[in-house]
C-alpha cells in the first residue's frame, strides 16, 4: 500500500482500522515482516527503550493502582494493565527486556479485510463470517441472491458492505459487531458462546435496527417474523471474561468487567497508538548524561549547565575519599603522581610537571565517572530534590532532560558550523546567502527587520536550523482509553497498554518498533530572560514563588529549576487549578508562544498545521518549531523566510488582530485558549493542549488553570512597552 513511511508508523499502526481512499472496504493494519530493519544508532536505540520503559513503568503503576480507593473491589490482574512481555515470567511484576523489540522502518504493513460482519444498506440484513476468506466468498454469493426470507432471490436492490462498528474492550481486544455473542452463564460460570435463533420462529436471519441517536441503542430482529432479540447487544472480551469468570459474584469481579464497548471503527476512541518524538544527537554531544547507566554522574553535568559549579576536590580531598572507597592502589598512584610532580616543579622541570597535571586530571574524572569520587554537592537542596524525582516526569517534560538537550542542540547545531555545504544554524540578524543574496541591499533591509521585530516581540535570538534532526517512533497501542484507567460500569477498569503484535524475525518473534528518523528544517527562537523576569514579577499574576527570581538574580535556570513542579502523562495537575509558578508560567508562554508561531508559519508557507511539530526548552527560554514529516524537504521555511520574512513579521507584530478570537470575550473569560484562536489538533501539540493561554501574551485574561482573578500583562505587551520606551 502506498503510504508515506509517517502515516505508516502513526496512522496506519498495527491493529488500527482504517479505509483505503476510494474504495470502500475497511482494514486492519497487521506487522509484516517484510519490513526493513532499522538501525539506528546506539544512542538514539537507548534513547528509544528508555522512553518506552519509562511510559510502560508508569501506566503500570497508575493502572494496577486504579482501584486503590475502592473497599472490596479486587485488584486489576496485571496482564490486564501492560502487554504480558512487559512482565516478569510469573506475570506479577513489570520487567522490561529490550530483546522483546525488533527494531522496523515502518516501509510496509501488512493488512486484512475487517471487520468481517456484512450488512446489507437495502434490506438491513446482518451477517456475521468468520474471517476475511469467508467474507470474500460470501460478498460473491451475496451479489448472486439476496437471503432476506421476505424478498426472495433479488438481489438487485441489494448493497452488502462491512459493518462500520465493532466491540472494543479496554483489554485492547476488538471483535466484529456480530449477533452471535459471547455470555456469562450464571449456572456455570463460564463464558459460552451463544449463536443467536430467533426465540419465536427459529430463524438466524437478522436485521439490524440503527439508532439515529446512540450507537448503545443499536438492536436487531428477526428478518423473517419482526421480533427484537431481547438480549441487550453487548459483547464480551473473551480473554478478560475467561480470566475472571470464576470469581464474578459478591466481593468480587463483575460481569461488566469484560463488557466490550460498541463504536464505529473509525472512531478515535476505537485506538489509540503509543508513539514519541525526540531530537537525536550524535554520540559525543553530551546527550549520553542521560543514559540510565549515567545517572551517577547527571548532578554534575547539570550543575556545569546550570552554573552552579561547586569548589574542585583538593588532593587531601581526593586521598580521603579513594581510601573510604577501599581503592588501595588508586591511592598510592595519586599519591605518586604528586610526588612525582612536586619534583618536576622542584626542578622547574614544566615539560614534566605538564604531563604530571594532564596525568592528574585525567585520572580524577576517571575516577570521578567510576564513582570513587565525588564533588561536594553544589546543586541547592531544592534542585536536588528535583532530580532525584527525575523518574516522575515524563520524558518530554523533564526540565533536566530538556536542559541537557538544549546543551546538546547548542554544541551540535546553534554553533552554525558548516556541514555539508550548508550552516546547521542561520541566525536571523546574520543570513546566509541561502535566504538573501549576500552583500545585498534586500540583505541589509531583511536584517534590519528581523531585528526591530525581535526587539519589538520580546525575542533574543532567532534562526534556522537546517537540520533538526528528530526521532519518531511508535511501538503499541490501547483501546477504549488513551490514559492507564477509565470508570465503567461504576468500576476503575485497567486500560491495557499492548504492544504491537509478533513479527518474526531472523531468531524470534518479537514486538516491532517503528522507527522513524527524519532531518528537517526548524525554526528556533529564544525569549529576552530580563523581560520574561519582568513578566513573572508584575504583581498581577501573583506568582506564588517569585522569591526564587531574586535568590538567583544571575542564574534564571536555577531559579526555573527550583520552580519546576512534576508533570507527568497525561498533565492531570492541570486539570485543577493551582498556583502561579515561575516555572508553570514560564512554561506555558514559551508555549502559547510557540502555538503563535507555528500559526504564523501555517498563514505565510503553506505547510498545514499538521505538518508542523514544537519542542520546548523551559529552562533555556528557547523552542522550536519544526517542519514534520517525512515527505521531501522543500526547505519550506527557508522559504518562507526568503520570501515571506516581512509579511510573517508584521503578522506577529500585529499581535491584537493576529492573536484575536472569534469568541471574544467568552474565550479570554475561560483562559483565552479555544480551538478558534491558539488551540491545534491535540495530536501536534507537545501538551494536547494544556498550559496554554493567549493571555500569556496577549494580556486581557488569565490564564484558566491558575488560582487568582487579577488580568495579567501579556509578554507582547510588555515587550512592545519595553521597545518603545527604548526608541
Ligand atoms: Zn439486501
Ligand atoms: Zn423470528
Ligand atoms: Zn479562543
Ligand atoms: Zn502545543
Amino acid at each position: 500500500m502506498s503510504r508515506s513511511q509517517a502515516q505508516i508508523a502513526m496512522s496506519y499502526a498495527p491493529g488500527q482500522h482504517f479505509t483505503f481512499e476510494g474504495a470502500a472496504g475497511a482494514c486492519q493494519a497487521m506487522p509484516s515482516p517484510n519490513a526493513t530493519p532499522a538501525r539506528p544508532e546506539q544512542t538514539t536505540k537507548v534513547q528509544i527503550e528508555m522512553r518506552i520503559d519509562e511510559v510502560a513503568r508508569a501506566w503500570f503503576d497508575k493502572a494496577m493502582a486504579c482501584r486503590q480507593s475502592e473497599a472490596n473491589v479486587p485488584a486489576p490482574l496485571p496482564e490486564f494493565c501492560v502487554d504480558v512481555s512487559l512482565l516478569d515470567t510469573s506475570r506479577t511484576q513489570y520487567s522490561f527486556r529490550p530483546t522483546a523489540f525488533v527494531y522496523l522502518k515502518p516501509d510496509r504493513m501488512g493488512y486484512l479485510p475487517r471487520p468481517t460482519t456484512l450488512i446489507c444498506s437495502e434490506c438491513g440484513l446482518i451477517e456475521a463470517t468468520a474471517n476475511p476468506k469467508q467474507m470474500g466468498q460470501r460478498l460473491s454469493e451475496l451479489s448472486e441472491e439476496c437471503p432476506h426470507p421476505k424478498r426472495p432471490n433479488d438481489p438487485s436492490n441489494c448493497s452488502w458492505g462491512q459493518l462500520d462498528v465493532i466491540f472494543a474492550h479496554w483489554s485492547g481486544s476488538w471483535k466484529p459487531a456480530s449477533p452471535n455473542m459471547t455470555v456469562y452463564d450464571q449456572a456455570t460460570r463460564r463464558p459460552i458462546k451463544r449463536f443467536a435463533v430467533c426465540g419465536k420462529c427459529g430463524s438466524r436471519q437478522f436485521v439490524l435496527n440503527k439508532d439515529q441517536v446512540a450507537l448503545s441503542n443499536w438492536s436487531f430482529s428477526c428478518a423473517n417474523c419482526g421480533t427484537k432479540n431481547p438480549d441487550p447487544w453487548v459483547e464480551k472480551c473473551d480473554e478478560t471474561l475467561g480470566r475472571i469468570a470464576s470469581s464474578i459474584g459478591p466481593g468480587g469481579n463483575i460481569v461488566g468487567e469484560a463488557s466490550m464497548e460498541k463504536i464505529n471503527y473509525a472512531a478515535s476512541s476505537a485506538y489509540f497508538v503509543k508513539s514519541d518524538t525526540f531530537i537525536t544527537f550524535p554520540e559525543g554531544s553530551g546527550i549520553e548524561a542521560l543514559e540510565p547507566g549515567q545517572a551517577r554522574l547527571l548532578a554534575g553535568v547539570i550543575e556545569r549547565l546550570v552554573g552552579l559549579e561547586g569548589p574542585a576536590l583538593d588532593d587531601a580531598e581526593v586521598a580521603a575519599q579513594l581510601l573510604a572507597k577501599e581503592r588501595k592502589a588508586e591511592a598510592k598512584e595519586f599519591d605518586e603522581l604528586l610526588q612525582g610532580l612536586k619534583l618536576a616543579t622542584d626542578n622547574n622541570n614544566q615539560v614534566v610537571a605538564d604531563f604530571m597535571m594532564k596525568m592528574r586530571t585525567e585520572r580524577l574524572a576517571n575516577w570521578q565517572q567510576a564513582g570513587w569520587l565525588q564533588r561536594n554537592a553544589a546543586l541547592p537542596l531544592a534542585i536536588t530534590m528535583k532530580l532525584q524525582q527525575r523518574h516522575e516526569w515524563t520524558g518530554k517534560y523533564d526540565p533536566f532532560r530538556l536542559l541537557v538537550e538544549h546543551s546538546a542542540l547548542t554544541k551540535t547545531k546553534l554553533r552554525g558550523e558548516i556541514v555539508g555545504g550548508r550552516a546547521s544554524y542561520v541566525d536571523f540578524s546574520n543570513p546566509d546567502e541561502w535566504l538573501v543574496p549576500p552583500n545585498s541591499p534586500q540583505r541589509a533591509t531583511m536584517v534590519q527587520n528581523a531585528e526591530e521585530a525581535m526587539r519589538f516581540l520580546g525575542v533574543r535570538r532567532a534562526g534556522l536550523i537546517s537540520k533538526f534532526d528528530l526521532c519518531k517512533f511508535s511501538y503499541g497501542y490501547s483501546r477504549v482509553g488513551n490514559t492507564p484507567k477509565i470508570l465503567k460500569h461504576g468500576r476503575m477498569m485497567p486500560v491495557r497498554l499492548n504492544l504491537f503484535p509478533k513479527v518474526q524475525t531472523a531468531q524470534e518473534s518479537r514486538h516491532p518498533v517503528y522507527v522513524l528518523e527524519q532531518s528537517n528544517e526548524a525554526f528556533y527562537f529564544q525569549l529576552d530572560e530580563n523581560l520574561v523576569r519582568a513578566w513573572l514579577m508584575q504583581p498581577e499574576l501573583g506568582c506564588a514563588d517569585a522569591s526564587l527570581l531574586s535568590d538567583y538574580p544571575n542564574n534564571f535556570a536555577a531559579a526555573l529549576l527550583s520552580s519546576a513542579e512534576i508533570m507527568s502523562g497525561y498533565l492531570e495537575e492541570h486539570d485543577r487549578k493551582s498556583n502561579p509558578t515561575i516555572y508553570k508560567m514560564t512554561y506555558a508562554l514559551l508555549h502559547s508562544y510557540s502555538h503563535y508561531i507555528m500559526q504564523g508559519i501555517q498563514q505565510f508557507s503553506g505547510l498545514d498545521l499538521g505538518s508542523i511539530g514544537e519542542y520546548l526548552f523551559p529552562t533555556d527560554l528557547g523552542f522550536v518549531v519544526y517542519r514534520n514529516g517525512m515527505t521531501l524537504d522543500l526547505g519550506d521555511l527557508s522559504a518562507l523566510w526568503r520570501n515571506h520574512h516581512e509579511a510573517f513579521l508584521s503578522y506577529l507584530r500585529n499581535f491584537p488582530t493576529s492573536l484575536g478570537c472569534n469568541l471574544g470575550n467568552l474565550c479570554m473569560t475561560k483562559g483565552g485558549a479555544c480551538p478558534d484562536c491558539i488551540m491545534i489538533p491535540e495530536v501536534i501539540c507537545l501538551t494536547a493542549n494544556k498550559y496554554l493561554s493567549r493571555s500569556t501574551l496577549i494580556g486581557r485574561g488569565r490564564p484558566d488553570f491558575i488560582v487568582g482573578e487579577e488580568r495579567i500583562k501579556g509578554y507582547l505587551q510588555l515587550a512592545l512597552e519595553n521597545a518603545r520606551a527604548a526608541q
